[in-house]
């Protein structure tokens, strides 16, 4: 059994910032599925979102409801945009380097479903420059350990309490962890579900099947965005490329069979994926174009380095031909549900990041708002387990030898001996559990 204060569950952004925003004092566990680099949080392309100024908080809260269909939480919605400049702070404060104008300012882009310019950005790499500054400063930090392949596969719980996980680790044993204060899921998205998704492919939701079975609530599971442009391919493929929604935002353009365009392509992602299907359908094709060659070249080379090599790579010159893009899997907005500082249904458990679901995004995420939101509400569970343990249950019952004792007593070695087995139940769960919130809702 290992032991530790605090276990956290996934190395994306959330998970990370938590980890920096808990106490020096907390020992911290954080596993990782995969290697720490191989989260969604290093594939954001697009941006990271912020309140401006005071005069652009009634328009970004309108353009984020909007976006969601106005089925948004909307203490949620605020809480994101009134803490987003705290967040942005200490981002900086890590040593990330968001692109300025000439002057020194910020520089503010635009994507789909926004009326103003507010997300900052880092070339077309924003996740990476955030993620790998967040890691760098967790990398420094004594009282955490961080261990790379490894996997969690259950928790333990009684009577609606968790007392710790079930983890398989990098050599195939398995193990369990027992916490003296609080469980992070931080476990991300449901991509790895989907042949088409721009997610890794390790992201199956795993958090979403152990909340299903242990009957921890979930919120809006069947609200699965996807994203309008990714790059075409006739060839099975990992991860589908996105073309990202900054694109559009500088002036691409979507066009039809014919080279016309057919839609309006800055509204937001769900209107636009509609308008792509129906384009498909109308002309009897497997995507439609991307045409970048309204976007001045200078620009498209500074903020969208990679996205130019990668259609190279494929055989694409965007700077002289239109590229195939075509719709796919991107986000979950539903998830686990978790309160404003993100605590779930089971007391000692909390859920961050794309993994929960506090009713932020809506129907539909507006663009750029996920990295803000799990940032946003990590620090905040951060800051309540931090509470607890200072507060008046400083001193948790049961004891910690009885805790442990708990964590020995409910775990059964026999429950994990077909792991592939277990694995597809999961994946079952998850899919079943989407289909069941659909039906509930009519759809
Ligand atoms: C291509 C792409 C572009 C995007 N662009 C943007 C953008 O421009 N702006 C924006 O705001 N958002 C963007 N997003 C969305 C955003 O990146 C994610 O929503 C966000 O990074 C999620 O962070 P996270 O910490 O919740 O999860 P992730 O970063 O996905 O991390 C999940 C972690 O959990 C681990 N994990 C999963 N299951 C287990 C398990 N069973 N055991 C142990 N570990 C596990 C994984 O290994 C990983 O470490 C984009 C997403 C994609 C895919």
């Amino acid at each position: 059994m290992i032991e530790t204060d605090i276990f956290i569950v996934g190395t994306g952004c959330s998970g990370l910032y938590c980890a920096l925003n808990l106490p020096r004092d907390k020992q911290i566990l954080m596993i990782t599925k995969s290697d720490v680099r191989s989260s969604d949080s290093y594939l954001a392309q697009g941006g990271i979102c912020v309140l401006k100024d005071e005069s652009d908080y009634d328009s970004y809260f309108e353009d984020t409801l909007k976006a969601g269909h106005y089925e948004n939480n909307k203490e949620s919605v605020d809480i994101m945009i009134r803490t987003s400049q705290e967040v942005i702070s200490d981002l900086i404060g890590y040593g990330v380097d968001f692109e300025h104008t000439i002057d020194g300012e910020l520089a503010y882009t635009r994507e789909g479903g926004h009326s103003d310019k507010r997300i900052l950005f880092h070339e077309d790499e924003t996740g990476e420059e955030i993620t790998h500054n967040l890691l760098n400063q967790v990398l420094e930090l004594p009282n955490v350990t961080i261990l790379e392949r490894t996997a969690l596969i259950d928790i333990i719980e009684e009577n609606n309490t968790c007392y710790g996980g079930v983890i398989k680790r990098e050599d195939g044993t398995i193990d369990t962890v027992a916490f003296r204060d609080d469980m992070v899921l931080a476990c991300g998205g449901i991509g790895g579900l989907y042949k088409h998704s721009t997610n890794f492919r390790h992201l199956t939701g795993d958090g979403i099947a152990i909340a299903v079975k242990h009957g921890i609530e979930r919120q809006d599971i069947d609200y699965i965005q996807i994203h309008p442009t990714t790059l075409y391919s006739d060839k099975p493929q990992d991860r589908s490329f996105l073309i990202s929604e900054s694109v559009r935002g500088e002036g691409a353009v979507l066009l039809d069979k014919n080279m016309e365009r057919f839609t309006d392509e800055l509204q937001p992602r769900d209107v636009v994926t509609a308008a792509i299907r129906k384009q498909m359908k109308a002309d009897g094709t497997e995507f439609v174009w991307e045409d970048l060659r309204t976007i001045p070249k200078e620009v498209v080379e500074s903020h969208f380095p990679n996205i130019v090599e990668h259609c190279k790579q494929r055989g694409f010159d965007v700077f002289t031909e239109p590229i195939p893009v075509v719709p796919a899997q991107h986000y979950f907005m539903g998830g686990i549900k978790v309160d404003h500082n993100s605590a779930t249904t089971m007391s000692n458990l909390y859920a961050v990041g794309e993994t929960a679901c506090n009713g932020v995004h809506g129907v539909n995420r507006l663009a750029s708002n996920s990295l803000l939101e799990s940032l946003v509400f990590a620090k905040r569970a951060a800051h309540k387990i931090n509470a607890d343990a200072v507060g008046l249950n400083a001193v948790p019952e049961p004891n910690w030898e009885e805790r442990k004792a708990i964590v020995d007593r409910l775990y059964n070695p026999d429950d994990y001996k077909d792991l592939s087995k277990l694995e597809n139940d999961y994946r079952q769960l998850v899919l079943d559990e989407i289909d069941k919130f659909k039906e509930e809702r009519g759809k």
